[in-house]
């Protein structure tokens, strides 16, 4: 298919998406796709979905970025998550010889030092795995919200990502924060206990702290850069706009 194509078909998968409900749309998903991948970071959003790709047994797989950095309290929620719902979640590690010659050029915490060198470790710690993870697939499922922050405002449901050449799916984009806090409580999701500590948005350990009354969800994230857009480079139109994140 050539790029036209992919994205009007991108377009109608993102039309048919909007008059479903949860369920109905990982369903259509699933069956779109050949090889369909979600990438979990644990975040309450991410639960959700978890919970029903699990609970319905979806061709979906479910993988996470094993960063090496995250909180204990994430580590455990794999664990409990793999307990409640009865599978194993791929998890993608970075490369050993990437983040030791990482440690070795900016030191273990490298990254305060400078936005370029934050970057760095992101691509090594999350960019590179995310590739790993999403070699050979053609339907990539997000949870995220348009509510999480301006930079997120107009999330689609579905959009074609032309530098990944696949179709990026984002089930929740229309969801509040209040449904999804809803979902996890009526259907006994287990969630980070972090989230409750003043952490809507959890990452890494050394880049999230807890945010303070009336701040943005994602205020805790990578909290001493000044840039209102930051974001990991996960989810910018290209990778290479993560150097200007
Ligand atoms: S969030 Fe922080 S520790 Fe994690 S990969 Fe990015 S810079 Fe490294």
């Amino acid at each position: 298919m050539g790029q036209n194509a992919n994205v009007s078909a991108a377009k109608t998968i993102s039309q048919r998406l909007q008059h479903l409900d949860l369920e109905q749309r990982l369903a259509l998903i699933g069956q779109t796709g050949r090889n369909v991948v979600f990438t979990s970071s644990l975040g309450i959003e991410d639960q959700v979905l978890t919970a029903v790709i699990a609970g319905s047994a979806l061709p979906i797989r479910i993988v996470t970025l094993q960063t090496g950095r995250l909180f204990d309290e994430t580590l455990a929620l794999i664990d409990r998550t793999e307990a409640r719902f009865g599978f194993a979640i791929e998890q993608f590690h970075p490369g050993a010889d990437a983040v030791a010659d990482y440690v070795k050029s900016h030191g273990r915490d490298g990254f305060y030092d400078s936005v370029a060198a934050r970057h760095a470790c992101c691509a090594i710690r999350k960019l590179e795995p995310l590739a790993r993870a999403l070699e050979g697939a053609d339907i990539w499922i997000t949870g995220l919200r348009r509510g999480q922050s301006g930079n997120r405002s107009e999330v689609p449901f579905a959009a074609w990502d032309d530098a990944r050449g696949l179709i990026k799916a984002n089930p929740l984009a229309d969801w509040s924060d209040e449904q999804v806090r809803s979902y996890v409580k009526d259907h006994d999701v287990p969630v980070n206990p972090l989230h409750a500590r003043g952490y809507p948005s959890i990452g890494c350990a050394p880049c999230t702290r807890a945010i303070r009354p009336g701040e943005p969800e994602r205020a805790g994230r990578w909290w001493w850069e000044q840039d209102e857009r930051r974001e990991c480079g996960l989810h910018l139109k290209s990778p290479g706009e993560a150097a200007h994140g």
